[in-house]
């Protein structure tokens, strides 16, 4: 049945059987066979392929569209009805009669699916959608109620007339769960959905022209009956058609243009008509009041939408805050971060690389390399922690006299490097200074141990001439430690000439 019943054989068998009957009705010698063969085809098609639908759709939608097989199946049951009397009987069906009673049931399945489907989407999301909803039902109702429905209680209260009333009221409930259920829809565009809403729409169309005309000229087959055959085959493809799947992630909900407009559209003409009626001096109180009704709903759909802008202001204002603090705590870790980069986590001096790379940023006057004299030893006597704390304290004692005249570093474990501001001989005074500093006031530990500190120191004049000017520099400094080393430590070299 799958193969057989694809969408494009139903639209082909659908194209053909519209053609013939639309080709066949001028000729009144064909209609017992429209009415006996092919008008109870595709109700009893479309009745199938519901009941497979029915079978395979998940959860309330099975209900709909068991409920949609009923009413195509009653309804059906009705077209081969007419088809008998037409075909065998030969004289028309009696009205009202055994097929009315089915095509209030078919009524009955009907409105219980499009309820079914209304309820099986989002629901009305909102009190926006409440609004638009109820706008747009307030319109349709009394439109067809005004044009349809009130004309036909000068028909009397005789049975046939009552039974005739009751197809357009009937009509009006499946136009309030068809608004419904379009504005509950989770996706409009869903071909399922599409084909479901312009099913509905052909056989309410259907009928509006059958309560028009009146139920007596319309016995034998006419053009309205293309009207009810194309609403089953459109409910036919629908079946057939794959079903909406809830996608895995929800787009934003947002209204479309055409959903924004539709209740504006649709309670304008209203209002017109109405105002136009007063005008002419015939106030219809009922449509009035409907035109009161959903202007009101119009008004109250305003309201909830400045709510909402007030909301979604609020909120915005609240995210901008939100990402303001968001930003000045990502520049705070941003500067945390390069701090740590470019500092020394033990002494807090700047590191090698960040000494250099403001080297090579701001050019100096003389480079001073300042080591600590028999380090090892005074880790090996006083242990490790107790030299940190040696490192700390020369490195402090380092910043506060350079403090103003030179950047320091720490260049490596006990070795610092000074970025000094001040020409050559100030800038030997200063490391003599340093040298004095520790002679004069040994670093006494947390613990109480006093460790004296001696240190070396090479300085060299910025060598701006050569090619790298603080490879150079440093080289000559270097060199220069490693002579007051050899000299006997605890003193500055800042010439060449000293020799071992
Ligand atoms: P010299 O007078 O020739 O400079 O001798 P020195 O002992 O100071 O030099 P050497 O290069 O032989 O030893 C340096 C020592 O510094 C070795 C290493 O254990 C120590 N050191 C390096 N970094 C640290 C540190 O962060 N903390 C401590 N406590 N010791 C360190
Ligand atoms: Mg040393
Ligand atoms: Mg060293």
């Amino acid at each position: 049945m799958a193969v057989v019943l694809s969408r494009r054989v139903i639209l082909i068998a659908a194209s053909a059987q519209l053609a013939v009957s639309a080709a066949a009705l001028p000729f009144p010698a064909f209609h017992p066979f429209l009415a006996g063969v092919l008008f109870p085809a595709p109700a009893l098609l479309a009745c199938a392929v519901a009941l497979r639908a029915a079978n395979c759709a998940p959860g309330r939608y099975r209900l709909g569209w068991l409920l949609m097989s009923v009413m195509l199946g009653a309804w059906a049951a009705v077209e081969l009805y007419f088809g008998y009397y037409a075909l065998v009987l030969r004289y028309e069906a009696p009205f009202p009669g055994p097929a009315d009673a089915f095509y209030y049931a078919g009524y009955a399945a009907l409105i219980g699916a499009v309820a079914t489907f209304a309820f099986t989407g989002r629901g009305l999301v909102d009190y926006r959608t409440w609004a638009d909803a109820a706008a747009v039902t307030i319109v349709a109702a009394a439109f067809w109620w005004h044009f349809l429905v009130e004309p036909r209680f000068e028909d009397g209260t005789s049975l046939a007339a009552l039974v005739g009333i009751g197809y357009p009221i009937l009509d009006l409930a499946v136009i309030v769960g068809l608004v419904v259920a379009l504005y509950s829809a989770r996706d409009h565009t869903n071909p399922r959905m599409l084909l479901l809403v312009a099913s509905v729409s052909a056989t309410i169309a259907a009928d509006a022209g059958y309560s028009l005309v009146g139920q007596e000229t319309v016995a034998s087959a006419t053009v309205l009956d293309l009207g009810w055959q194309a609403g089953y085959w459109l409910l036919a493809l629908a079946a057939v058609s794959p079903p909406s799947r809830p996608a895995l992630v929800r787009p934003l909900e947002g209204q479309s243009v055409a959903g924004l407009l539709l209740p504006y559209a649709a309670v304008s003409p209203l209002v017109l008509f109405a105002g136009y009626l007063a005008w002419q001096g015939q106030l219809h109180l009922p449509l009035a009041i409907a035109a009161v009704l959903a202007a009101a709903f119009l008004v109250l759909r305003q309201w909830f939408t400045l709510v909402d802008n007030r909301h979604l202001y609020r909120q915005v204002a609240a995210n901008a805050e939100e990402l303001q603090h968001a930003l000045q705590e990502q520049q705070r870790l941003r500067a945390e971060a390069q701090h740590l980069a470019d500092h020394d986590d033990l002494t807090g001096l700047l590191n090698r690389r960040a000494w250099i790379a403001r080297a090579r940023e701001h050019a100096s006057l003389a480079v001073t390399i300042l080591d600590i004299d028999h380090f090892k030893a005074v880790n090996d006597r006083h242990g490790h922690f107790a030299g940190d704390e040696v490192l700390c304290a020369v490195a402090q004692r380092l910043e506060q006299l350079y403090a103003g005249s030179g950047v320091v570093g720490r260049l490596g474990g006990e070795e610092f490097g000074v970025l000094v501001a001040r020409p050559l001989a100030e800038a030997v005074a200063l490391a003599e200074r340093a040298i004095l500093l520790f002679a004069e006031d040994p670093v006494c530990t947390r613990r109480g141990t006093v460790i004296p500190v001696t240190l070396s120191a090479g300085v060299a004049s910025w060598q701006a001439h050569a090619a790298d000017p603080l490879a150079a520099s440093h080289q000559l400094a270097d060199a220069r430690l490693f002579t007051a080393k050899r000299g006997g430590r605890a003193r500055v070299v800042s010439a060449p000439g000293l020799v071992a």
